[in-house]
């Protein structure tokens, strides 16, 4: 049985949070049973790009002051760490405005723009043997992800796991999508960092998430709630079961239960606090690419359709030129080169695409929509 606590919180005032973000600590054994004195804690946030706290994009500000101040409380030193976009810069400017880096050195933790990085082995994965992973996140005496709760067009769900991504600092993000082009793919190359990471924690800011189009191009939605638990897999199970998916579908959350590394089945997770039932949303918008409409289909259909669905069904990121400024921040994420900026916006290759909506997630302007087919309109339904 693995341990999760869940706390409703209903807004992101200060006081509520931390009192919220304390309790769901004790929840799970207090921070004291898994952070020593004078340890350095590496508190992993979620900044996906230059987005307001608003937008639901980034973990809240709110959530990592509380966080900085329990580490502190047991006598840990915080540190604050994300690579987020590809280009360093991007991340530097990320941090400004999401208002991470002010809340961070108001706290009085450092904040780092992961640059450095350190080799693992990874020779469990032919495609990818060896993992460059951001030197102080190695280094520090423990890792804490601090996730927010999103739907994924690609991954269908983010949270603890799918934030440690952000440990790959610059361009080897691009580079490694590349190689692992499929969400089945992609999922193992996740767990694969999850494992080399090894968190000790995360707390997850659920109080406004994000669905529909997630990470980046979906809405904010209130969920209301705070998540902490040791095992992050059963984490992550219990925010997307709150959202309405099942938690085997997701592809990360599958694979490092498969792989041993924690709990993704509901029964096996004893959910202290708020009961999962008391907060579950029946209308949350999931994403809609072609990978969440393939887990919808059932049985025979799926089969048939993993390989037909290429052809039948059309899910697809389409650009529009009326709000693109052609900025070029997609093409610069594209990990396989299918952007080019042929007139005043970039046109796609439809044959170099891999879905991965990239495009979509960095598109500032939110100029990156996805265009379905009639069948793919049919399956959403
Ligand atoms: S689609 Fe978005 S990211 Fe791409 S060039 Fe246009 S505005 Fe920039
Ligand atoms: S065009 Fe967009 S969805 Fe297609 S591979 Fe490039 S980033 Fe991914």
């Amino acid at each position: 049985m693995s341990i999760v606590s869940l706390v409703k919180c209903e807004d992101y005032g200060q006081k509520k949070v931390d009192e919220a973000v304390r309790r769901s600590l004790e929840l799970i054994g207090g921070l004291g049973s898994i952070i020593d004195t004078g340890q350095r804690v590496m508190l992993k946030v979620n900044i996906l790009n230059a987005d307001r706290p608003e937008k639901a994009v980034t973990t809240h500000p709110a959530l990592l002051r509380s966080v900085i101040r329990c580490v502190k409380e047991v006598g840990g030193e915080a540190v604050v760490g994300e690579a987020s976009g590809i280009a360093y810069e991007d991340t530097e400017r990320a941090w400004q405005v999401s208002g991470l880096k002010k809340a961070a050195q108001e706290e009085g933790a450092d904040v780092i723009n992961f640059q450095k990085v350190q080799k693992v082995e990874n020779p469990k994965n032919r495609m990818i043997p060896t993992l460059h992973i951001a030197k102080e996140v190695l280094s520090s005496d423990a890792v804490i992800s601090l996730p927010k709760l999103k739907t994924h067009n690609f991954t269908l769900f983010t949270g603890a796991i799918k934030n440690l991504y952000g440990c790959i600092p610059g361009f080897r993000k691009k580079e490694l999508h590349r190689l692992a082009p499929r969400p089945e793919e992609f999922a193992e190359l996740m767990v694969d960092i999850f494992s080399a990471i090894k968190p000790k924690l995360a707390v997850m800011d659920g109080i406004v998430g994000m669905e529909g189009d997630g990470p980046a191009a979906g809405s904010p939605r209130q969920v209301g709630v705070i998540l902490a638990s040791r095992d992050l897999v059963a984490l992550d199970a219990a925010a997307s079961y709150i959202i309405g998916y099942n938690p085997l579908d997701v592809d990360i959350t599958r694979v490092a239960a498969e792989r041993d590394l924690g709990k993704a089945n509901i029964d096996e997770i004893e959910v202290k606090g708020t009961p999962l039932d008391e907060v579950k949303i029946d209308d949350y918008e999931l994403s809609s690419s072609i990978n969440v409409l393939l887990k919808k289909a059932p049985g025979f259909i799926l089969f048939i359709l993993r390989f037909l669905a290429p052809l039948l069904l059309k899910v697809e990121p389409l650009v529009d030129p009326l709000k693109c400024t052609g900025c070029g921040a997609c093409l610069e994420h594209c990990p396989t080169g299918a952007m080019n900026m042929a007139s005043n916006y970039p046109v796609i290759d439809r044959k170099k695409c891999i879905k991965c909506f990239c495009c979509q997630e960095f598109c500032l302007e939110r100029a990156v929509g996805i265009q379905y087919n009639w069948l793919a309109r049919k399956l959403q339904m």
